[in-house]
């Protein structure tokens, strides 16, 4: 069960404005003209990646102003007996009303934590209205705007410490509930896999030799799109002992079925974007006669802004000659070239003798394990405040930019959000060290990481 959110305040200072706003869908009817009625109406919510559900108590535009408070005293003590945070929302530029302090009386003397949102709070002309509302007794208001959307990162914050934990309990439920993925997150389906490469690398020799003889042929399927062949099939971990499931984008097949007269090289990026799209994981196929030519940059750069897990496998490894400088030379320009993921893992294979082709498989499905990670908000929190300390922000003109929360928005590929403020001054070597820690030090190791930086006040 998600946590409850539970929106109160007297009509028409924007409740259903904050709940449209917060849903992120026109749900329900907004209008000027007291005495367009709702029903109470609930919404799930997913702010900075923390989920919770949205309940709004509506519908006293019609009530008689005499018996209104009575009205919305009672309904409002139902709704709050199962919330676990009340949003208290007042109009900043009305200032408070003799309604806004007998809710606040009640809601003082209520068992649940309470914040006070002053709406309506965009520009300056709010600002008299927040102060006000801290006679209100139950805390810092927050200023906001439902209507322009200002403000939802402090409600983050402020709901964090509240509900946080409860949204994650729920979520990880939640996780184990659907079928398509572990305790983990990783999804339990099969691995969606594209071998992408040059003309020549060796790709369909590759393919033909992961389906030969020992291997259970269970496709081939019809295509994805109209010209892609997926091809499902079962690969016998020889660590585990388990069968594995893989679904195979065939790129290679897709090109020599459509007997093409395009140049090579431009087909082959086209094929390589096309296989991205339907894949999680994506093995750049190198050829060791030839080295890492712009065009595998071009390709794996491809994988990465799409944010694939990416590796690369070095084939006809049967050939290479000075392997091991061939190796660390491969490595050292991939890591120039594609600063953004660095330590991708380099396989070397054969598709000619089957060398190294069970470590690539097994590579493969450990990268998708990375690339659905999720890092608990705490242990994240943890780690960030260790790297602020041990490399402050910056303070530009003397004013320190300040970093307040980080939090993981999704996964494959995984993304953060980190609030605070002045952050358009923040260098993108900050960033960047920022990045690198969460690749570094909670395990992301080279799978694509995304870094959004967001105001709040
Ligand atoms: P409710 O009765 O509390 O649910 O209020 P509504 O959401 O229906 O909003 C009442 C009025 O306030 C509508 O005209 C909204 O457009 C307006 N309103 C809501 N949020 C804001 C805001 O952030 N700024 C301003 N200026 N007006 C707002
Ligand atoms: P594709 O264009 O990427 O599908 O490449 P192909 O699978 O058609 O292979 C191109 C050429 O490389 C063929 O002549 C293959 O026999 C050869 N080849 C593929 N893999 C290997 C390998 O591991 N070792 C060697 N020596 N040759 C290979």
């Amino acid at each position: 069960m998600l946590p409850r959110v539970i929106i109160i305040g007297r009509p028409n200072v924007g409740k259903s404005t904050l709940f449209n706003r917060l849903v992120g869908k026109k749900l329900a009817l907004v209008d000027d003209q007291p005495g367009v009625t709702r029903d109470r109406r609930f919404g799930d919510v997913e702010l900075a990646g923390m989920k919770f559900t949205i309940v709004d108590t509506a519908g006293w535009e019609d009530e008689d102003p005499s018996t209104l408070p009575g009205r919305m005293r009672a309904q409002t003590e139902v709704s709050i007996s199962d919330a676990d945070a009340v949003l208290f929302v007042i109009d900043a530029r009305a200032g408070l009303t003799p309604l806004d302090n007998e809710i606040g009386n009640w809601l003082r003397t209520a068992d649940v934590p309470v914040i006070v949102v002053a709406n309506k709070a965009e520009g300056r002309s709010g600002d008299s209205g927040i102060l006000e509302a801290f006679s209100l007794g139950l805390g810092e208001p927050l200023g906001i705007s439902a209507e322009h959307g200002e403000g939802t990162a402090d409600l983050f914050e402020a709901l964090w410490p509240i509900i946080g934990e409860k949204s994650e309990a729920a979520e990880a439920l939640v996780a184990l509930d659907e079928d398509e993925e572990d305790e983990n997150g990783v999804p339990t389906g099969p691995l969606k896999l594209a071998i992408v490469g040059r003309p020549n690398a060796g790709k369909s020799t590759l393919i033909n030799r992961l389906l030969g003889e020992d291997r259970l042929l269970t496709g081939p399927e019809a295509g994805i799109t109209r010209d892609s062949i997926a091809i499902d099939w079962q690969w016998p971990d020889p660590q585990s002992g388990e069968t594995r499931e893989i679904r195979l984008i065939d790129t290679a097949g897709m090109r020599k079925k459509r007997n093409v007269v395009e140049k090579l090289e431009k087909l082959s990026v086209a094929d390589a974007r096309r296989a991205v799209d339907f894949a999680e994981v994506v093995v750049l196929l190198l050829d060791a006669t030839k080295g890492l030519e712009h065009q595998d940059l071009k390709i794996a750069s491809l994988a990465i802004e799409e944010g694939r897990a990416l590796m690369i496998a070095i084939n006809k490894w049967d050939v290479a000659a000075e392997p091991s400088k061939l190796f660390n030379g491969i490595k050292f320009a991939l890591d120039e070239g594609l600063a953004q993921v660095r330590g991708l893992p380099v396989i070397a294979v054969s598709a000619k003798t089957g060398k190294g082709l069970d470590q690539m498989i097994a590579a493969a499905f450990e990268l998708r394990e990375t690339w659905s990670k999720r890092v608990s908000t705490s242990a994240l929190n943890r780690w960030f405040d260790d790297a602020l300390e041990a490399n402050p922000p910056p303070a530009p003109g003397g004013k320190r930019i300040k970093l307040r929360y980080i939090t993981q928005a999704g996964t494959r590929p995984p993304r953060f959000v980190v609030f605070g403020s002045r952050l358009d001054m923040l260098p993108t070597s900050y960033e960047r060290y920022l990045v690198n820690g969460i690749r570094r030090e909670l395990g992301f190791g080279a799978v694509p990481v995304r870094v959004v930086l967001k105001a709040s006040k």
